[in-house]
């Protein structure tokens, strides 16, 4: 099928050049002009295991092309995915639409034959009802359309594999000729027995808020058991094997630490509170986890100021800024709060990050944090380590070339990632979240 994808950033593109690897024909626009000129040429702005590959093969088969001409794009194709960002509105904390509604529009302007309009990006609930009325209001030639929900839920870091084996997909649909056509897309997927969940479109639209924001409270809660921890003794990873073990409480997302970060979490649990107040109704859970995550990814900076006090002239090491592993986005992660609060108090930061070094760049211009290209030579006179990211890398550290390099011998563990007795058994002060 002829497949457009509008707005080309994480899910955007990481969608639309799997549905080519699925074997449609996908237009990825954006308005973006020098990502797309880069696109063209190969050249990938996200870092993301397996994509680039992808990406060159399907473009060399010549089933995936990008462009900034967005008419173009909802011209040439039967089905249009708007993917553009959904950003929190810093006022409110509701769901900023304006670049949907945006496409939107231009969907109206340019249909030029019967197509559907997916909704990929995060939508509150009533969304895809705004849209259809912001198309018809553009559709001079009343030409017939549907609107369609289909979450996305593929997980940075992972998101090729989830894309192409998810646990399921979801779609909201509002008539049967949109769900045929809906199915026909999937039919790959179907095919290798993944469930795709057809359902009434704001289900569909509720069910991604739902989902993100019960897995942003199970963080939350075992945040708070840490938490907890460190005021009553017990140790937070043996009380996560020990929850996750029972089948019905499973072991994902139990990993205590400095909080939930990245471009969906924090929005989508903020943007759900907000729908509920619009809708008179008050979100008491969803509340008490986005109130415990800010918090808490104040935990390792507080540990640093209650243990040094004072940090003029202190180099203070981040090993890890992206907001998780194995993704170059640092988008709300727990190191930025804690740069920023580091950097106030007149402290040095000496950086390390596999990947995500140039984002930390866009976000801080200041000659007091140094970047290395290895998390050793991020540790040359420093005062303190801090771990911000769970990178596999950190796991297991040479502490007799730390204790080489560093001037104090103080670790602030903000993942968990080590062990509190090793550390301490060559000499370390070790700080951890609940351990
Ligand atoms: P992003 O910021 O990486 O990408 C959005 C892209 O849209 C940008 O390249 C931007 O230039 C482009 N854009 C904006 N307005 C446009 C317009 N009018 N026409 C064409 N392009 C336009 O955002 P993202 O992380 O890909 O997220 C997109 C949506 O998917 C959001 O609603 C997000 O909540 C949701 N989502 C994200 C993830 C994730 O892991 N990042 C996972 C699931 C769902």
């Amino acid at each position: 099928m002829r497949l457009a994808f509008i707005g080309t950033g994480y899910v955007g593109l990481v969608t639309g050049t799997c549905m080519a690897e699925m074997g449609h024909d996908v237009i990825c626009a954006d308005i973006d002009k020098k990502k797309i000129q880069n696109l063209k040429k190969g050249i990938i702005p996200i870092y993301e295991m397996g994509l680039e590959e992808l990406v060159e093969r399907n473009i060399k088969e010549g089933r995936l092309t990008f462009t900034t001409d967005i008419r173009h794009a909802i011209e040439e194709s039967e089905v249009v995915f708007n993917a553009v960002g959904t950003p929190e509105d810093k006022k409110t904390g509701q769901a900023d639409l304006q670049y949907v509604f945006a496409v939107a529009e231009s969907f109206g302007k340019y249909i030029n034959k019967y197509k559907i309009f997916v909704n990929k990006s995060t939508v509150p609930v009533g969304t895809a009802e705004k849209v259809s009325a912001i198309i018809k209001k553009y559709n001079k030639k009343n030409i017939e359309f549907d609107a369609v929900s289909n979450p996305e839920f593929l997980r940075e870091g992972a998101a090729v594999k989830d894309f192409l084996n998810p646990d399921r997909v979801v779609v909201g649909v509002s008539s049967e000729r949109a769900k045929k056509v809906m199915e026909k897309i999937y039919k790959p997927i179907a095919r290798i027995g993944r469930p795709i969940v057809f359902t009434d479109v704001k289900s569909a639209e509720i069910i991604k808020y739902a989902s993100n924001a019960f897995l942003a409270t199970k963080i939350s809660f075992i945040n708070e058991i840490a938490n907890f921890c460190e005021k009553v003794g017990g140790n937070v990873k043996e009380i996560s094997k020990g929850m996750g073990l029972d089948s019905r409480v499973g072991n994902r997302f139990l990993q205590a630490g400095i909080g939930y970060g990245g471009s969906c979490f924090p929005k989508d649990v903020k943007a759900l509170i907000h729908t509920g107040k619009e809708n008179g109704y008050e979100f008491k859970i969803a509340s008490a986890v986005d109130e415990v995550n800010q918090k808490q990814k104040l935990r390792a900076f507080q540990i640093l100021k209650n243990r040094m006090k004072n940090l003029k002239g202190k180099n203070v090491t981040l090993w890890g800024l992206s907001f998780k592993p194995r993704t170059d986005d640092i988008r709300e992660a727990p190191s930025l709060d804690t740069t920023e609060n580091i950097l106030a108090m007149g402290g040095n930061i000496l950086a390390f990050d596999p990947v995500a070094e140039e984002n930390m760049k866009k976000n801080f211009r200041t000659k007091k944090i140094k970047y290395f290209s290895n998390p050793y030579l991020a540790l040359k006179n420093s005062d303190v380590l801090m771990i911000m990211t769970e990178w596999d890398e950190f796991r297991n550290p040479d502490y007799e070339k730390m204790t080489r390099l560093m001037r104090g011998k103080i670790i602030i563990d903000g993942r968990n990632v080590l062990d509190r007795s090793e550390a301490e058994s060559e000499g370390f002060e070790y700080f951890g979240i609940g351990v």
